[in-house]
């Protein structure tokens, strides 16, 4: 068994009982030890570096409580400063408040679990009586429209009928007309991926965006590609303006470091975590369980 990162900080303050407030030696190497648990968690290196600073000048000086282990204080100063780097009390929620049918648009890698996501987030909107419909707009990757269907069939979520032979915009444009005349309320748009970012995809996907003005763009983020994933999210950001993300597969190894950097670079918040392959492994983000995780 490996120690926790509060087994290793009970160690650090061994020393500092009896003692009336921490000092700068005694932060520094709990802080050691807080930079490495937040590198393995795949917490970018500029990102863990500016952290690092603003919990020391928190933690230097601060009173010994009686009532609490220094390692325990000094946990719970990094835990909040985590929280409050990952948007703390703001809301994170989907942001529906628009006119239906509202649009949300799917994008991200191929492979980060889009397709997988659009049929969890029709299941979760399914779930709020959103009158839901799924548009398979990824024409490169013929399995994926086929994919969709079978979700929207599991779902019972309606799923629009388009073919690889068409054009990925005019497929949105005839969906978005459909789903107004329908009296659809959500319209999930799945949209292309590529393995890495390209000029292409991203011309497609502005095309797309500007068609339907989505009230939300979320990307699909892989938390097992850590640091990539960081790079990846800034990449569509900067083109597509992206309003949030979803973090999946953090049902594996992956600690989901990636999720605080990507908040850190973007400034848009994680709002969903996908915790498995099946449709129901969906959760809407909290930032403290993420935080208690990296620190675990
Ligand atoms: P896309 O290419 O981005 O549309 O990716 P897919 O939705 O096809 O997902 C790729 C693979 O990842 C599939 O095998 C999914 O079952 C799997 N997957 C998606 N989300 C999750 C998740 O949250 N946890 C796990 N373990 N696997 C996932």
């Amino acid at each position: 068994m490996f120690a926790t990162l509060s087994d290793k900080l009970d160690l650090v303050f061994k020393k500092l009982r009896g003692q009336a407030v921490m000092t700068e030696d005694n932060v520094k190497e709990a802080l050691r030890e807080v930079r490495l648990a937040l590198l393995e968690a795949d917490v970018n290196f500029k990102v863990v570096k500016d952290f690092i600073e603003r919990v020391r000048g928190r933690a230097v000086g601060t009173e010994v409580l009686q009532s609490l282990a220094p390692g325990q204080q000094v946990i719970k100063i990094v835990h909040d400063e985590l929280v409050e780097l990952m948007g703390g009390a703001e809301d994170n929620s989907l942001d529906l408040a628009a006119k239906p049918p509202v649009a949300i648009m799917m994008v991200g890698l191929q492979g980060a679990g889009k397709t997988t996501s659009c049929g969890k987030l029709a299941r979760f909107l399914k779930n709020q009586r959103k009158k839901t419909l799924l548009v398979p707009a990824d024409v490169y990757r013929p399995a994926a429209i086929e994919q969709l269907k079978v979700l929207g069939r599991q779902l019972d979520v309606e799923v629009f009928d388009s073919s690889a032979d068409q054009k990925p915009l005019d497929i949105c444009r005839n969906a978005t007309r459909y789903a107004a005349l329908n009296g659809i309320d959500v319209v999930i748009y799945d949209t292309a991926g590529r393995h890495q970012i390209d000029d292409y995809l991203m011309e497609e996907l502005e095309g797309i965006r500007d068609e339907l003005a989505p009230r939300e763009i979320l990307f699909v983020a892989d938390a097992m590609t850590g640091q990539e994933a960081v790079n990846v999210a800034g990449g569509f950001n900067d083109r597509l303006g992206i309003t949030g993300v979803v973090l999946t597969k953090l049902d594996g190894d992956a600690k989901g470091g990636a999720a605080l950097s990507i908040k850190a670079v973007t400034g848009k918040p994680v709002k969903f975590v996908g915790l498995g392959e099946k449709l129901d492994a969906l959760d809407v983000f909290h930032a403290d369980r993420l935080v208690s995780r990296i620190l675990g």
